[in-house]
C-alpha cells in the first residue's frame, strides 16, 4: 500500500456492516499473501504477577491488595519451558509485572541462559515492561531474541489520564527505542477502546507503529478488571461499550496487517473475554500469531489482568488443546516446530 494517510485509517476504523466484512475480507488476503496460512504459537509464561506500577486499568497493579502475589522459582518455570520444547510450540514468552532490581535483572538473564541450555532451538520474547538499556542488553546478550513492549497509546496526554504522575510516556518511548537499537524483534501495541480514547488516537497508533517500524503488534480491547480505579469509574460505561470495544480491537487488527502486511500480530487472549470466538475473529482479521498460556495451574488463577481472562486454571496441556481449536476453527494451520520469527525484521535487518 502506498502511504496510507490518517484519513484512510480512520474510514477503516469506522468501518460498519458490510464495510466491515469488506475490512476483514481485505485484511484476510493481505495476511494470506504476506505471512501465509499459518498461525505461530508463543507459549506464555506468567512468572510473576507482583509489579512495582500502578496502571488505572490493570488487575495486578500494585494498588491491588487483594491479589495473591506469586513469583515462580526457576524449577516452575523451567517446567513450563520444557512443555512448550516438547510441544514444539518453537517458541516462549516470559511475562511479568514490571520489577526492578539486580537481583531481579540476574533471575532473569539466568532464565533465559537455561532455556537455552534446554531448548537453543526456542525462541524467547520478553515481555516485563520497562527496564534499563544495560538490563535489556544483558537479556539480550545472555539469548532472548524477541522484546514486546507495549507504548499502551502513542498520544501522551491520554497516556497521562491513563496512569499515575510517575509513569513516564517519554520513560516508556525511550525504553522502546533502546530495544530495538539494541537488535530485538521489536514488539508494541496498544489498549484499544478505553476510556478517553478516540478514532484519531486509534489511527496514530497505527501510523505509530508504522514510523517506528515494528515487528510485532500484541494489542487487545480493553477489558474492565474491577479491583482497579476504573473498575468502579467505569463499570456502566464498560457493559453498554463491550460490544463496540470488541469490534473495534477486531478493526485494529485489520487495519494494522493492511497497513503493515508483513509483521507479526497477535490474536490475543482480551479478545476471548469479551467473545467466545474473540480469538478465531482476531486471526481471520489478519492475526497470525496466538500465545497459549503454559504457566503451571496453580499460578494462573492469580495473574488476572482484566476480568474473564480465558483459560485461568487450566493444566498446560488443555490450554494448548484449547488453542489448536482456535487456530482450527479460524481455517488456519499451527506452526508446529518452527520459530515464527517476523518477517518484517528479517526484511529489515538483512537490509
Ligand atoms: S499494565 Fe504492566 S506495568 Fe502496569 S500495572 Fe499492569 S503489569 Fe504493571
Amino acid at each position: 500500500m502506498r502511504n496510507v494517510s490518517q484519513r484512510e485509517i480512520e474510514e477503516m476504523l469506522k468501518a460498519e456492516g458490510k464495510e466491515f466484512d469488506l475490512l476483514i475480507e481485505k485484511a484476510g488476503k493481505v495476511r494470506r499473501k504476506h505471512v501465509g496460512n499459518k498461525v505461530y504459537l508463543r507459549g506464555v509464561i506468567e512468572f510473576t504477577n507482583k509489579c512495582s506500577k500502578n496502571c488505572y486499568y490493570c488487575g495486578i497493579r500494585k494498588g491491588n491488595k487483594s491479589l495473591k502475589r506469586y513469583f515462580m522459582s526457576k524449577e516452575d518455570i523451567l517446567k513450563s519451558v520444557r512443555f512448550a520444547s516438547e510441544k514444539g510450540l518453537g517458541s516462549v514468552v516470559l511475562q511479568g509485572g514490571e520489577l526492578k532490581g539486580k537481583q531481579y535483572v540476574s533471575f532473569i538473564e539466568e532464565i533465559i541462559k537455561e532455556i537455552k541450555r534446554i531448548d537453543s532451538s526456542l525462541m524467547i520474547t520478553l515481555s516485563l515492561g520497562e527496564a534499563g538499556f544495560d538490563d535489556y542488553k544483558r537479556w539480550f546478550d545472555a539469548g532472548a531474541e524477541r522484546c514486546l513492549l507495549r507504548i499502551e497509546t502513542s498520544n501522551s496526554d491520554l497516556y497521562k489520564k491513563w496512569h499515575p504522575q510517575d509513569h513516564k510516556f517519554e520513560e516508556r518511548l525511550k525504553c522502546l527505542e533502546n530495544i530495538k537499537k539494541i537488535g530485538y524483534q521489536t514488539g508494541t501495541g496498544v489498549l484499544i477502546g478505553a476510556p478517553y480514547q478516540t478514532i484519531e488516537d486509534l489511527a496514530k497508533d497505527i501510523l505509530f507503529y508504522k514510523d517506528f517500524d515494528v515487528d510485532m503488534i500484541g494489542m487487545g480491547p480493553y477489558v474492565i478488571h474491577y479491583q482497579t480505579p476504573w473498575g468502579s469509574e467505569f463499570k456502566d460505561w464498560f457493559e453498554r461499550e463491550r460490544e463496540n470495544i470488541f469490534k473495534l480491537a477486531i478493526k485494529m487488527i485489520a487495519a494494522t496487517r493492511i497497513v503493515m502486511k508483513d509483521i507479526n500480530i497477535a490474536s490475543t487472549s482480551a479478545l476471548a473475554a469479551l467473545h467466545s470466538e474473540g480469538r478465531v475473529i482476531g486471526l481471520k482479521a489478519g492475526g497470525n500469531v496466538i500465545m497459549p498460556d503454559i504457566t503451571l495451574p496453580e499460578y494462573k488463577e492469580n495473574y488476572k489482568l482484566y476480568e474473564n481472562k480465558p483459560s485461568l486454571n487450566s493444566p498446560l496441556e488443555q490450554s494448548l488443546n484449547s488453542i489448536l481449536l482456535v487456530i482450527d476453527r479460524a481455517g488456519f494451520i499451527p506452526a508446529i516446530g518452527e520459530e515464527g520469527s517476523s518477517l518484517h525484521y528479517l526484511k529489515r535487518v538483512s537490509g
